[in-house]
């Protein structure tokens, strides 16, 4: 017995070794050359890609994204649109009502690899190749497209002509390889929402009419002029996408964060109070990025551009593409939003299809804080706990018993509106919970070494788990399964036992199925308290307090346990109340059972 656990022992000793040190990851160059034509919004174009397979798979396939024939009647973009319950408001059946010089596509004229012509399929917005030659573990390829495209009128993020009169929006734009990863290809088709793709460095140009100004991804390289025509060359290194735009009407500021990037800013002086929002905007994103770099870890790239264009807000490489005609609140918490995306996604690429709320959660919950810390004269955030109206949208969704766990594909969800709770909402709320579960010095703690471990990498939800367990101590597994596996809730009630000699009996009890540490604030008459805090025994570990909080560690709860007791010395001081959580952090569904007022 005794020997054969030793065996079992090394084993998975060995075995946890190999999957630590196990790690890898796709990389791609490309070299993007395109020539575009305003007239008719449409644009030729060639690309060379070098392709490394750093995995320890031999290839015999490679997958593309096409992502402009999302742009067609009957895509599963549109069909999907028309069936769903409640569709974006910006898609309904739009995309059905295109006519045929408004839908977007793709078209390839030629794909070699290393000089040889191969064969492929396009499945709607998928090009699935059948390679010439399989790639071999550590080795590479190289692949050259020729392809036409037209650019759509906008429908969802990218396209031609926004409600803001902005020409070009120029997201998901070009084909792009799919990524290969620990769980295989993700060669997921274009729906709604996920992007995911290998790290890589872009070498772009673009021919575009001598009118037009050119914001992208990346430092712009070289401007030529040839006839009527600029030609706009932009480099960008360790990226995992490009983005750009154009209008002829941009106007173009610029201004450095100190220790941080150059920040760019492109808009249309549409109106003087939209002007007047846009130059405000400049010095509070300064102020805000060495927020970022000192919160959440140092911004690494040498430039950043917030541009007008697009649908709303959407975060890219070294750039977001904002609507402009906003009130400056409005304005500033979009601009903070997906400037934080930089953060998470843009920097940690987790794959959004599977989990979107590590990068909307986390980039909501990111927000939340920089609005609390840096403009809340402008936001007016709850003292106690300034994610309060999350946690109340959660509550509030919870009524129509719609809610899928956060395992599920973003183009699964049932309802976009549980999609948007389980990753903005569930997400932040994730993040500001794990606070109240091992502290808030050891979040912002592990949020960095988080940044510092994973940057340029692609994290999943153990990547992170693992951090913050060896930040804190406490083993979180169980957090993670319940709150990002499940749909259950948490909800615990109080209650009081008669006072017999001088000791008053607390009872406690789990009524809601997520087990939670639990911390009991018990006030007196004369205006003292102290905080019982009970521990999980699966937490296996204890929260770090701020030293100037009163705290009694009592003994572990067991989560099979329904109820939990303990007493409390009333002899020199009479309990005034009892309340669980008064940080407000803890999701519990139900506070009218978390508190109790004992002396009148
Ligand atoms: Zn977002």
């Amino acid at each position: 017995m005794h020997k054969k656990f030793s065996i079992f022992f090394i084993l998975s000793f060995l075995s946890i070794n190999l999957i630590g040190s196990s790690y890898w990851q796709q990389k791609v160059k490309y070299k993007i050359n395109i020539s575009f034509d305003v007239n008719n919004n449409q644009f030729s174009g060639t690309e060379e890609i070098i392709y490394y397979n750093n995995s320890p798979d031999t290839l015999n396939k490679i997958f593309f994204h096409l992502y402009f024939n999302a742009f067609q009647p009957n895509s599963m973009m549109d069909i999907r649109s028309r069936n769903i319950i409640d569709p974006d408001r910006r898609v309904m059946d739009r995309i059905y009502n295109l006519d045929k010089d408004e839908i977007g596509y793709h078209r390839i004229k030629s794909l070699k690899q290393d000089e040889n012509n191969l064969t492929y399929v396009i499945e709607g917005t998928i090009l699935e190749v059948e390679l010439f030659e399989p790639i071999r573990p550590n080795d590479s390829s190289i692949f050259s497209l020729e392809f036409y495209s037209q650019v759509p009128k906008q429908i969802r993020r990218s396209g031609r002509n926004n409600k803001e009169g902005i020409e070009y929006s120029m997201a998901q734009w070009f084909p792009k390889i799919a990524e290969y990863d620990r769980q295989g290809w993700h060669a997921h088709p274009y729906i709604a929402r996920e992007f995911y793709a290998p790290w890589g460095n872009f070498d772009v140009s673009i021919s575009i009419n001598k009118k037009y100004v050119v914001a992208a991804t990346g430092v712009l390289k070289n401007l030529e002029e040839y006839k009527n025509y600029n030609t706009w060359n932009f480099i960008a290194n360790n990226v995992h996408d490009f983005v750009w735009a154009a209008d002829p009407d941009y106007t173009h500021d610029k201004i450095q964060v100190p220790n941080g990037p150059l920040v760019s800013f492109y808009y249309q002086n549409n109106s003087e109070s939209m002007n007047e929002n846009w130059k405000k905007l400049q010095n509070s994103i300064v102020e805000a990025f060495q927020f970022f770099n000192i919160t959440f870890g140092k911004y690494p790239y040498p430039v950043y551009s917030v541009i007008q264009a697009g649908d709303g807000g959407m975060e890219y490489p070294m750039a977001t593409l904002i609507t402009g005609e906003r009130s400056f609140p409005s304005l500033l918490s979009v601009t903070i939003h997906e400037v934080l995306h930089s953060w998470y996604q843009m920097i940690l690429g987790t794959n959004e299809s599977y989990f979107a709320w590590m990068d909307e959660g986390f980039a909501s919950f990111a927000q939340n804080r920089t609005q609390f810390i840096l403009f809340n004269d402008i936001y007016k955030l709850d003292s106690v706990n300034s994610l309060k109206n999350s946690y109340q949208r959660y509550f509030k969704f919870l009524e129509k018993d719609i809610e899928e766990p956060l395992t599920t594909h973003s183009d699964h969800f049932s309802t976009n509106e549980a999609y948007g709770v389980a990753s903005y909402t569930k997400g932040a709320i994730f993040l500001s919970q794990l606070g109240y579960i091992i502290g808030n010095e050891n979040l912002f703690s592990g949020l960095r070494t988080y940044f510092n471990k994973w940057k340029f990498k692609h994290p999943d939800k153990y990547d992170f788990i693992r951090i913050m367990e060896k930040q804190s101590e406490i083993e979180l597994d169980w957090y993670i399964d319940y709150w990002i596996g499940t749909t259950h809730k948490i909800d615990y009630a109080v209650s009081v036992n008669d006072e017999k000699n001088n000791l008053i009996q607390i009872d406690l009890s789990r009524v809601g199925k997520i087990p939670m540490p639990l911390e009991i604030v018990v006030k007196y008459s004369d205006e003292t308290k102290d905080i019982f805090y009970i521990p999980l025994s699966i937490m296996r570990g204890i929260k770090s307090f701020d030293s100037k909080i009163n705290v009694h560690v009592l003994s572990d709860w067991n989560w099979v346990n329904p109820k939990y007791s303990f007493k409390v010395d009333t002899k020199k001081r009479k309990i005034y109340s009892i309340e669980i959580d008064s940080s407000m952090k803890m999701a519990d569904v139900d506070r009218s059972n978390n508190y109790l007022l004992i002396e009148k």
